[in-house]
């Protein structure tokens, strides 16, 4: 089936967003903010079953060359504000104890190809894995929220975790795609902001749920191609 035309949740502030508006008082506040944010939503993955043990990573980008990346090593239900990393664009760490995500490079590879991403997250949610372990895409348009929202979610090809095939196996999929599967790993969407990284990857997983339940019940009746342009009409 060919891919439906991906929507554009993330159409938002520009790369430097909010940063360079405001003073450095300002920023260190939001950064905060930020690091706070992330252990709330690390809670939520590690909750609702999208993270096991020490899996899974996000960050936020806070300047051009300088995201907050969780740390490596840590279950993501467990974090503390301090625990975050400070790590340049060429993953050199510029402040935190810890050590930054292994998969930061993929990180850098979404910020690089998408300045209009402020947001990143990698998590191995349970049916949404399924389907990336089974070797398929969730890219059939089967429900009306998703279509404006994600989009066709691509499988992106095989890749030795942590290693430079990892950026190099998404790329492609980076200009037309709100959320990509990683074949036998797990997940990856991004955002403009924190909370719409995270709520991409609960809608990831919940569309992966109704897709497979649909099956057991004979399978998912595609929305035909008129009703998806008027879904994406009503953006
Ligand atoms: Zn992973």
């Amino acid at each position: 089936m060919a891919l439906y035309a991906p929507a554009r949740l993330s159409e938002g502030p520009s790369g430097e967003w909010p940063y360079s508006r405001r003073g450095l008082e300002a920023r260190a506040m939001n950064e905060q903010t930020q690091r706070e944010i992330m252990v709330e939503i690390g809670r939520r993955l590690w909750q609702r079953n999208m993270v096991a043990a020490n899996a899974g990573n996000f960050s936020v980008k806070l300047a051009d060359n300088m995201v907050i990346a969780t740390p490596t090593g840590v279950s993501k239900g467990f974090m503390t504000p301090d625990m975050m990393v400070k790590v340049d664009f060429q993953g050199n760490t510029l402040e935190g104890d810890g050590k930054a995500s292994s998969e930061i490079k993929m990180h850098i590879a979404v910020y690089e190809a998408r300045p209009d991403i402020v947001a990143v997250m990698h998590a191995h949610p349970v049916t949404a894995t399924a389907f990336a372990v089974a070797g398929q895409a969730l890219d059939q348009p089967i429900l009306t929220e998703v279509v404006p929202t994600l989009g066709p979610i691509p499988l992106a090809p095989y890749a030795t975790p942590s290693t430079d095939e990892v950026p190099d196996s998404i790329r492609s999929f980076l200009p037309i795609a709100e959320a990509i599967l990683l074949a036998n790993h797990g997940a990856l969407t991004y955002g403009k902001d924190l909370w719409d990284a995270y709520y991409k990857m609960e809608i990831l997983e919940h569309s992966a749920q109704v897709a497979l339940t649909a099956r057991t019940l004979g399978g998912a009746q595609s929305l035909t191609d008129e009703q998806v342009q008027q879904l994406l009409d009503l953006k």
